[in-house]
């Protein structure tokens, strides 16, 4: 079987349209499970112990039992990806609560199902090439004693909220606030600006995921001799930047052209050039190639 839209559902291997799981999975009903984005470029995935690791900890701090180990997980992605038709893709691998009653209640729920679904990435169309326009949002981070922000749980509807705000908004992505009014991150990446060559982003205790691709930044910036700090960032600090962009699995780096309007000086700026060589280096490393 080797086809686009591929799916390995609890053990078998599927196309995606025939992958089902119940309806009353609450996974579905609540949100309840956690997943991970995993980019794979020739045929491996980039990153790939790092994934698991995360799933496994927010898998943990929601007591949701795994019921395969991390080896057996990375046997999976590797099976998914040498069935996929191509060699570059991303895979989306979730485990959720499982089947049980309607009531909100985890404990009657059968046993979780696992999923990872592999697609080609038809859903980046953030400008790579010129640049995201950005707003803002209205809506906030769910604070992280509601929902520590480490957990990487299916209940994203509060960047929902602020992607449906960017979309009506005419740009292509939005940056959440935490409670405070402090910078947190944006829908699905985190966010970097540059100011008098420093690489500044916030820490995740402002309210952001701890993304692995940033993690990777960071590392890249440090061993180019650029200096780097985790700091609290407010929304003047993101008007006022020589550069800003974003990182993520599924982003990779995209460089920002605008926040509310107002225009970045440098896009893509100079650290974001030299800080994007290094991560395609940092992926042709590790798998051999990127596109
Ligand atoms: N923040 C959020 C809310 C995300 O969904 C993602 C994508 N996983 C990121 C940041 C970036 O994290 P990573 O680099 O691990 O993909």
């Amino acid at each position: 079987m080797s086809t686009h839209l591929l799916t390995w559902l609890n053990g078998q291997l599927l196309p995606t349209n025939q992958a089902c799981i119940p309806v009353n999975d609450h996974g579905l009903l609540y949100g309840d499970g956690v997943f991970e984005g995993i980019r794979f470029y020739r045929r491996r995935a980039f990153r790939l112990q790092r994934h698991l690791q995360r799933l496994a900890l927010s898998a943990r701090v929601i007591a949701l039992e795994i019921p395969y180990s991390t080896e057996e997980l990375e046997a999976v992605i590797e099976r998914l990806i040498e069935a996929f038709a191509d060699d570059y893709g991303y895979i989306r691998l979730m485990v959720t609560r499982g089947a049980g009653p309607l009531g909100l209640n985890p404990k009657s729920c059968s046993q979780p199902n696992v999923i990872a679904i592999a697609d080609q990435l038809t859903m980046i169309e953030l400008g790579q090439q010129v640049g995201a326009r950005l707003i803002v949002s209205s809506v906030r981070r769910l604070p992280a004693d509601g929902l520590d922000p480490r957990i990487k749980s299916l209940n994203y509807l509060n960047h929902i909220l602020a992607k449906i705000e960017a979309n009506h908004a005419g740009a292509d992505e939005a940056i959440l606030l935490n409670a405070q009014g402090r910078v947190a991150e944006g829908t699905a990446d985190n966010v970097f600006i540059v100011r008098d060559g420093c690489l500044l982003t916030p820490p995740c205790s402002e309210g952001a995921l701890e993304g692995i691709t940033r993690e990777l930044v960071l590392q890249l910036a440090r061993d180019n001799g650029i200096e780097t700090r985790e700091q609290s960032l407010g929304v003047y600090d993101l008007y006022a930047a020589d550069e800003c962009f974003l990182t993520g699995t599924g982003a990779e780096m995209i460089p920002v052209a605008s926040i509310d309007c107002r225009s970045m000086p440098g896009c893509p700026g100079p650290v974001f050039g030299q800080l994007q060589q290094a991560f395609r280096r940092a992926i042709d490393q590790e798998c051999g190639g990127i596109i």
